[in-house]
C-alpha cells in the first residue's frame, strides 16, 4: 500500500495533534501554517526578560488528551500543576469563588461560599429550583437554562464570569449543548439542574484539575512538531482547495500547490470558509456563519513590593455586571512555580479584557488599555507603583461563539464535507485545548477510515 499524502492547514494544537496522529501511522504529513511559528493560541512572548504564555496558559488535567499531548511531545518531565489553588471573584470586594459547580452552575446548593458571591435571597431562590414541568428542548441558551432552574442572580454573578472566561460569550446567546455536552439529557435524568451539575461533577476524574509545562504551553507545540518528524511550512497560507477524492490540490500564497489523499482543515471558521466553497459550498457557508470574540490580554510585570494585597489563589473573575472593563486576572507568578522562579522579586499579573458585545476595552490603544485596567484593579490588589514593563496582546475573532443550534451546525458541515477531508479545531468541538486536540484526532481517525472505504 503507497504511504497516504496528508496536509493539514493550520498549525495550532488542533493540527498538530491531527499530523502527529498521521505521522505515527505512517502518513507523509505537510502542516500548512500562515504565521511564522506552529502553535496558534498557544505562543510565548519576553516581558521584562521573562518568557511567558501570550495565549492559552492551562490546560484542564481532567481530561487525558493535553496530558496526552505533552508525554507525545517528549515533555512529560516538564509537566506541572499550579502551586495554588482557588480563585476569587471581585463583586464589591474579592469573595471566593465556590469550588463546586460546573462552568459555574453550582453542584451542591449548600456550598458554605454561595452565600457571599448570592446572598441570601438569591440564595433561596437557588435552593428552591422547581421541578421541570415540559421536557426540555435539544439545545438552548446557558441563561435560559440556568436562570429558569437557579434564578438570574446565578446567571450573572457566577455562569457569566466563567462563560466570559472560557469563550468571552454571553450566557444568553451560548449553547448549553455546546457548552456542557450531555447537560441536558442529565438535567432531565436527575430532575434537577443541581443534581445533574453533580452528576457529571463526579464522574471527572480526581487529582490536578489543571496543568502546564515548564516554559509555558507557548513551548509545547514546537516540541510536538518536531516530535514525529512532520514537515511544517510556516510563512505559508493556504488560500484555495480544489480537485477530487483522493487528489485534493492545496493552493498555497506562493503560487505553489500541493496535492493530498487526505485533508484536514484545522483554521477558524472564518478561514475554513473560503477554503472549503470549491469543494464542499454547504460547510463553506456554515463554517462561515460561525461568529467570533475578540479578547486582549494586558500582562504587567512588578516589583513584588508594589503589589501589596495578599495574592490568594490563582487570580479572580469578574462578573460582567459590575460594569468593569477587566474580565479576569491571574497571578501568573503565584499560580505557576517556573514563572515565580524566573521572576525573582517580581510579580507578575495578567488581566483580559473583552467580551461579546464589549469593545469598551478593546476599543482603546495599548497605552490607554493598560492604564484603564490598571486603574481599576489598583485598589483590590494594592498596588503601589506603576508596573516595571507590560505587554498588550490582542486576539482578534479568537473565540467561536458557540450560540443555540452550533451541534446542528456543526452536523451540517460534516456532513457536507467529502470523504477523504475533515476538519479540527476550537470552531467545531470544544474550544479547550484537550477538545482541540481530541477534535485533531478525530479528524485524522476519520480521513483515515475514509481513505479505506475508497
Ligand atoms: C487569549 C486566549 C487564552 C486562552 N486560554 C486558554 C487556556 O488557558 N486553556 C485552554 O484550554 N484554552 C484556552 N484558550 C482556547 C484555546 O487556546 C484555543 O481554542 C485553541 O488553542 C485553538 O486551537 P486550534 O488549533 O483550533 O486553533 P488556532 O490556535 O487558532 O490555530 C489555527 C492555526 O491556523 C493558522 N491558519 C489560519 N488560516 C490559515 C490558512 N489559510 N493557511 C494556513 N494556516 C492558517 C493560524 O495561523 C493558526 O496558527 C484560549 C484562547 C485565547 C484566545
Amino acid at each position: 500500500m503507497s504511504v497516504a499524502r496528508t496536509v493539514v492547514i493550520g498549525g495550532g494544537i488542533a493540527g498538530l495533534a491531527a499530523a502527529h496522529r498521521c505521522a505515527e501511522r505512517g502518513d507523509d504529513v505537510t502542516v500548512v501554517e500562515s504565521a511564522p511559528t506552529v502553535g496558534g493560541k498557544l505562543t510565548s512572548h519576553v516581558v521584562d526578560g521573562l518568557t511567558l504564555d501570550a495565549g492559552a496558559e492551562s490546560l484542564l488535567a481532567r481530561r487525558p488528551e493535553g496530558l496526552d499531548v505533552i508525554a507525545a511531545a517528549g515533555r512529560a518531565g516538564d509537566l506541572v500543576h499550579p502551586a495554588v489553588s482557588g480563585a476569587g471573584l471581585w463583586l464589591d470586594e474579592l469573595v471566593a469563588l465556590p469550588r463546586q459547580q460546573l462552568l459555574g452552575i453550582p453542584s451542591n446548593a449548600s456550598d458554605p461560599d454561595l452565600r457571599a458571591v448570592l446572598g441570601d435571597a438569591a440564595l433561596n431562590r437557588l435552593a428552591r429550583e422547581p421541578a421541570l414541568g415540559e421536557p426540555l428542548p435539544d439545545d438552548m441558551s446557558v441563561a435560559a437554562l440556568v436562570g429558569g432552574q437557579l434564578g438570574d442572580a446565578v446567571v450573572d454573578l457566577l455562569v457569566e464570569p466563567l462563560l466570559g472566561g472560557v469563550y468571552a460569550g454571553r450566557a444568553d446567546e451560548i449553547s448549553i449543548e455546546a457548552a456542557l455536552p450531555g447537560l441536558l439529557a442529565e438535567v432531565s435524568r436527575a430532575g434537577s439542574l443541581v443534581g445533574a451539575a453533580a452528576a457529571m461533577r463526579s464522574r471527572s476524574v480526581d487529582g490536578p484539575v489543571f496543568a502546564s509545562v515548564v516554559g509555558g504551553l507557548g513551548s509545547l507545540p514546537s516540541s510536538l512538531a518536531r516530535a514525529n518528524g512532520v514537515r511544517v511550512l510556516t510563512d505559508t497560507t493556504a488560500i484555495g482547495v480544489d480537485g477530487v477524492r483522493g487528489e485534493w490540490s492545496v493552493r498555497l500564497d506562493e503560487a505553489e500547490t500541493i496535492v493530498a489523499d487526505q485533508l484536514i482543515v484545522a483554521v477558524p471558521g472564518f478561514a475554513a470558509a473560503p477554503l472549503l466553497s470549491s469543494v464542499a459550498p454547504a460547510a463553506s457557508a456554515a463554517a462561515a456563519g460561525l461568529d467570533y470574540a475578540t479578547v486582549a490580554l494586558v500582562t504587567a510585570v512588578f516589583d513584588a513590593d508594589s503589589v501589596t494585597a495578599p495574592l490568594q489563589g490563582t487570580g479572580f473573575l469578574v462578573p460582567p455586571s459590575t460594569g468593569r472593563v477587566t474580565k479576569a486576572a491571574t497571578f501568573v507568578s503565584r499560580k505557576w512555580e517556573w514563572v515565580g522562579r524566573a521572576a525573582a522579586g517580581r510579580e507578575v499579573l495578567r488581566f483580559s479584557v473583552g467580551r461579546q458585545g464589549d469593545r469598551r476595552g478593546l476599543d482603546l490603544d495599548d497605552t490607554d488599555l493598560t492604564r484603564v485596567v490598571l486603574d481599576e484593579v489598583s485598589d483590590v490588589l494594592g498596588l503601589r507603583d506603576a508596573p516595571g514593563a507590560s505587554a498588550v496582546t490582542r486576539w482578534v475573532r479568537s473565540l467561536p461563539q458557540y450560540r443555540v443550534g452550533h451541534s446542528d451546525r456543526v452536523a451540517r458541515v460534516r456532513r457536507s464535507l467529502p470523504a477523504g477531508i475533515a476538519v479540527a479545531g476550537a470552531a467545531w468541538d470544544g474550544v479547550g485545548i484537550p477538545a482541540c486536540i481530541a477534535s485533531g484526532w478525530n479528524a485524522a481517525d476519520r480521513v483515515a477510515a475514509e481513505d479505506g472505504d475508497g
